[in-house]
């Protein structure tokens, strides 16, 4: 049933003493359809049906759920935001709170907006602040210290908002490679420095505690320094503040500030999400010619039920999280197994219809979830936070503030043997450099599958997809090229008409990465980053082919 890349990565974290797969996924799911039984549902019932798609899997819960459910400390969602405030007690205690969300397998991200800048003076003892940016370190540090004894590597984000005096400082941070190598960064972008890039205008940085302009600098400038960073290194990304907030389905508690480590949950402060995605590769239909929309609503339905489940069979690690997680009760259900489901149905992951398909696929997840989330409400009353948010004079009551997220699925989809969130194929044959090192090597079962299937399964085209991952150099149809195109092979403008087209259709945000040749200039990112930001995505990430000296994913087997 499981892929041998599946077993490595279950043997190495996942399984306990003596444990088999599919003992996991009753594990899982008994202890999370015991819900069931103080809603006044049926247990039995819910926990077949919870082993059933994820030993199908249709469905798997992010990791921290397949890790820890039955432990006695079960901490099962993936994404934790915290608070970073002005006072050196503040920020320890903040630092404190991270490392003991780590040690339960989650992620954190934070926002270091409101630490006063470098070489502000401290009334307590007349010395000068140090910046947000000495703290990353220290954060940084701890969270190397802490993965040894955690249940996965603790994953941090931080985001500086673009108007921070020291925001020049925090951009260029990462171009010592050696340094931060727990956090990924993201500055904080506002439509006013939209506006003054487009309008080529300066743009104030301010004091984040007295609100005065320190400086005026031209925004552009700041713009394109952003662009070479990434251009050069992959960072920082951008996250665009008020297009999530004007997503924010509960403006009444809070704003946001920063998303989860990987960018696809904005959460307000104290806030924690689990995560759960949907394997398209399992939803073609029948006849194979699209869609078994039937068959992904009943996944749907049983998805949102068990992951509203965990967020009363979870233990949470401090009690504030427990308090605000329990007041708005998000979930995120996504979908993984996108780029197969194409090459499945035909289609190139570069193509109109492709990014069609995405949103069809979305406004379905993200509709059928909601109604599934009412018909909870209905039974178990709304989120508690409910009143004041932006479903009273729309919808009605839902038991979920959210309910659909794109995760990345970096560990799930190896699980579940499909493409990672909505990712094209990085490369047709990969090895991968996963928990500390392993090498795992595969050709991808639907790359052969697809190919076998019109006999043109070659030894020529085998050969070339073992060397170099593609088959941009074989006697191919254009047609074939175009459906099996890798990451680096699609022009970036589909990856943002992807991103954007899921961000359409998604509650929460989707990680993904916009994929660039190693040709691209520094402009070309920074007119990907105006694009993401015209098109309505919540935040953005590029990576150039090669410019990082290691890469996760490494295209070809080693011959
Ligand atoms: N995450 C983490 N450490 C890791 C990988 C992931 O803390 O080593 C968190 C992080 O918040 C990330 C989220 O888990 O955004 C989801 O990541 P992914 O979908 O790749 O996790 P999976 O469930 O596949 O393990």
């Amino acid at each position: 049933m499981l892929s041998g890349e599946a077993m490595t990565v279950l043997n190495a974290r996942y399984l306990r003493e003596g444990e088999t797969p599919e003992k996991m996924f009753w594990r899982v799911a008994e202890y999370v359809a015991e819900a069931e039984a103080f809603h006044g549902g049926d247990k039995q019932a819910a926990c077949q049906e919870y082993y059933d798609i994820m030993a199908g899997l249709e469905f798997l819960p992010n990791s921290p759920t397949l890790m820890n459910a039955g432990r006695k400390q079960a901490q099962m969602a993936a994404c934790f935001v915290l608070p970073v405030d002005d006072s050196l007690g503040d920020i320890f205690d903040t630092l404190k709170h991270a490392a003991l969300i780590h040690q339960s397998g989650g992620g954190t991200g934070f926002s270091f907006s409101r630490i006063r800048p470098k070489g502000d003076r401290i009334s307590g003892t007349n010395g000068l602040a140090s910046g947000p940016v000495s703290f990353l370190h220290v954060y940084d540090a701890a969270t190397e210290v802490v993965r040894q004894g955690a249940v996965r590597r603790g994953a941090n984000m931080a985001v500086l908002r673009v108007d921070h005096p020291d925001i020049e400082e925090f951009i260029t941070v990462k171009r010592d490679r050696t340094v931060l190598n727990n956090f990924n960064l993201s500055v904080g972008i506002t439509d006013a420095f939209m506006a003054a890039v487009a309008q080529d205008r300066s743009f104030a940085l301010v004091h984040p505690r007295t609100g005065r302009t320190v400086r005026q600098v031209p925004a552009r400038r700041l713009f394109d320094l952003m662009a070479a960073m990434a251009w050069e290194n992959g960072e920082p990304g951008l996250f665009f503040l008020d297009t999530v907030n004007r997503a924010n389905p509960t403006p009444h508690l809070g704003i946001f500030e920063a998303p989860n480590p990987c960018s696809e949950q904005p959460l307000l402060a104290y806030e924690s999400c689990v995560l759960g995605s949907v394997n398209l590769a399992k939803m073609v239909a029948a006849d194979g010619q699209g869609l078994d929309y039937d068959r992904l609503s009943g996944v749907v339905r049983r998805a949102v039920r068990f992951l509203d489940n965990v967020i009363d069979r979870n233990w949470y690690p401090l009690p504030a999280v427990a308090e605000a997680t329990l007041r708005t009760r998000k979930i995120g259900l996504g979908i993984m197994g996108l780029a197969d489901l194409f090459i499945m149905l035909d289609i190139p992951y570069g193509s109109k219809q492709a990014v069609l398909l995405t949103a069809d696929i979305m406004r379905f997840i993200t509709a059928e979830a909601r109604r599934e989330s009412a018909r909870l409400a209905a039974k178990r009353g709304p989120f508690p936070a409910y009143p004041g948010s932006i479903y009273e004079h729309s919808i009605g009551p839902v038991r979920n503030a959210t309910v659909t997220t794109i995760a990345p699925t970096g560990t799930i989809s190896i699980i579940a043997n499909c493409s990672s969130g909505i990712e094209p194929l990085f490369a047709l044959a990969f090895s991968r450099h996963v928990l500390g090192g392993q090498v795992l090597a595969s050709i991808n079962p639907t790359v052969l599958a697809y190919l076998d299937k019109r006999g043109l399964l070659t030894a020529d085209v085998e050969e070339a997809i073992k060397r170099q991952g593609s088959v941009r150099n074989t006697g191919l149809a254009y047609h074939v090229k175009q459906v099996l195109a890798t990451a680096h092979e699609i022009r970036p403008v589909w990856h943002v008409a992807h991103l954007a087209a899921a961000q359409r259709y998604t509650d929460n945000a989707v990680s993904k990465t916009v994929n660039l040749p190693h040709k691209v200039t520094p402009q070309d990112v920074a007119r990907i980053f105006s694009l993401a930001y015209r098109s309505g995505c919540k935040g953005v990430t590029v990576y150039r082919d090669g410019s990082r000296n290691q890469q996760v994913l490494v295209q070809g087997v080693a011959a």
